[in-house]
């Protein structure tokens, strides 16, 4: 590993430097994969948090991104998925080991990485304002410019390429951003500030925390020196982010969990279904916002379905991410106890436990890949997001009854359709409360295609042109001649 990556490993991000951190305190990082720590990084505390906000204002208030011409701008966000490109065979290593994930999907994260940041330098220099006609006495315009200071808080699930997916377009629209990493895989996320380094971005423009997030996560959002909040992770602590927002009244985007239905009428291609069902579920081992946590099957078909998808959770290869199985450990040995105690509620509901169900023992922390049957839609588990490799099975009689208990829950990230007719795909699709739906292929769309949820999935959207208007604020100009 080169000299320059090696800082990026146990450091914060401050300011263009690599800085320990407050009264030396470090945080252990697992391999959950082996159950063994096999690194620790530097902790920043309050006084580091104080420095990195002042560096961000400063910045902002220089102009350092703000002030650069639009494709200058852009760029320089090009140059910056060079470098993620350039660290990405050894970053993904460490993600894999980390998170747990593949190597392969761990690769795939930093491409995505460098993608979000192709795609918003390629928009950097077209975020436009209007003219507004108000007869000849007067020039009225609107412009779009920064909110200043962006706080960016991040879950471990894919703590490289969610970070990417916001800093990318707060840094195309020249906002100056704080990343908090996530504490249980915060490595690869540090990575990051390497490549921005490499790439030249200004000091200041950018830092990247370690830290608790009811400690440093907390006080960096509750900050009055922070002029937006963007927040991917749990319903609870976006609650409690939207809380301290009420303070200091911050925009905040709200990028929360989900409880994703797929609905399987009898004319799907149940081929497709299985591929989907494999990465909608178990890629990840489903530890995926918008995983496929719930599959309803129209009756004609369901014992069939269910056969199916038993015969692929029991097929799938099991190792360490390293060696890129089917299936990997979830993140920790909490979140393993937490997908056991809501599966042991499946039975009390009368569902039955059709494959997997409980932990597999061996090294690591590994759940094995789980399909519920006979799940009544109100039952806990398919009302609570399990975060882990379970999906639960439904049978439906109607279309109507079909869309009401996919709808049936108190989330709305993305839903799916399966289905060879294209006029009832259409039909479904404009009824599910959702803001994506799939239509018989599991995350189909990608960096350009708006996400984000309604309910208690959250608000605003992440990815495309959509999302960058979550970076700027729009102000009004009214000239009277
Ligand atoms: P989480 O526990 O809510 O944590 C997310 C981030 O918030 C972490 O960096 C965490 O720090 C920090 N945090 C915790 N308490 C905080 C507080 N009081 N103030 C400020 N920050 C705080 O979520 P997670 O377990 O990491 O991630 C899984 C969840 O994220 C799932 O619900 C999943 O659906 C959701 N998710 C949503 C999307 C989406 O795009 N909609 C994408 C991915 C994941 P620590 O790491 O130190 O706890």
């Amino acid at each position: 590993m080169s000299d320059s990556l090696r800082d990026g490993l146990a450091r914060n991000y401050l300011a263009g430097s690599w800085v320990e951190g407050d009264g030396g305190a470090r945080l252990a990082v697992e391999d959950p994969g082996t159950a063994q720590d096999f690194i620790d990084v530097a902790m920043a505390g309050e006084a580091t948090l104080a420095r990195t906000l002042e560096a961000a204002r400063a910045s902002f208030e220089r102009g350092d991104l703000a002030d650069l011409q639009p494709s200058a701008r852009g760029r320089l966000l090009l140059r910056v998925a060079r470098e993620i490109r350039a660290i990405k065979a050894e970053g993904a290593e460490i993600l894999c080991r980390e998170s747990g994930k593949t190597l392969d999907a761990a690769r795939d994260e930093f491409e995505e990485a460098a993608l979000y940041f192709e795609y918003y330098g390629g928009v950097a220099d077209k975020i436009e304002g209007k003219s507004i006609p108000l007869g000849p006495d007067y020039v009225d315009y609107t412009i779009y410019e920064p909110h200043g200071v962006s706080a960016q808080v991040v879950p471990w699930n894919f703590p490289v390429s969610i970070a990417a997916r916001s800093l990318a377009p707060s840094m195309a629209a020249g906002n100056a951003t704080i990343i908090k990493s996530p504490e249980l895989d915060p490595i690869a996320l540090a990575l990051l500030g390497t490549a921005l380094e490499r790439a030249e971005v200004p000091a200041g423009a950018v830092s990247i925390l370690n830290g608790i997030g009811g400690d440093l996560g907390a006080r960096l959002v509750a900050s009055s020196e922070v002029d937006q909040i963007v927040f991917t992770g749990s319903v609870p602590t976006g609650q409690a982010i939207l809380r301290a927002a009420a303070d200091t009244v911050t925009p905040s985007l709200m990028e929360l969990g989900g409880k994703s239905a797929a609905v399987v009428f009898a004319d799907a291609n149940l081929d497709g279904l299985m591929e989907s069902l494999q990465s909608g579920i178990f890629f990840n081992a489903g530890q995926v916002c918008s995983a496929m946590a719930r599959v309803l099957v129209h009756r004609s078909i369901y014992d069939e379905v269910v056969a199916r998808a038993v015969s692929l959770a029991d097929g799938l290869t099991v190792g360490h991410g390293l060696d890129n199985p089917e299936h990997t450990p979830v993140i920790s040995a909490t979140q393993l106890s937490r997908i056991e105690a809501l599966i042991a509620t499946a039975g009390q509901d009368g569902a039955r436990i059709a494959a997997g169900g409980a932990r597999l023992e061996r090294e690591g922390h590994f759940m094995a890949p789980t399909v519920l049957s006979n799940v009544n839609p109100n039952a806990r588990v398919a009302q609570e997001e399990i975060f882990g490799p379970v999906t639960c099975i439904t049978p439906f009689e109607t279309e109507a009854e079909a869309i009401a208990i996919a709808n049936g829950t108190e989330f709305g990230l993305v839903a799916g359709v399966f289905t060879r007719d294209l006029a009832r795909s259409h039909r479904v699709a404009r009824k599910l409360r959702a803001g994506q739906v799939f239509v018989n292929e599991w995350f189909a769309g990608g960096i350009s295609t708006p996400f984000g949820g309604i309910g208690k999935s959250g608000f605003g959207r992440e990815k495309g042109l959509e999302a960058l208007y979550n970076y700027v604020r729009t102000k009004n100009i009214a000239i009277s001649l």
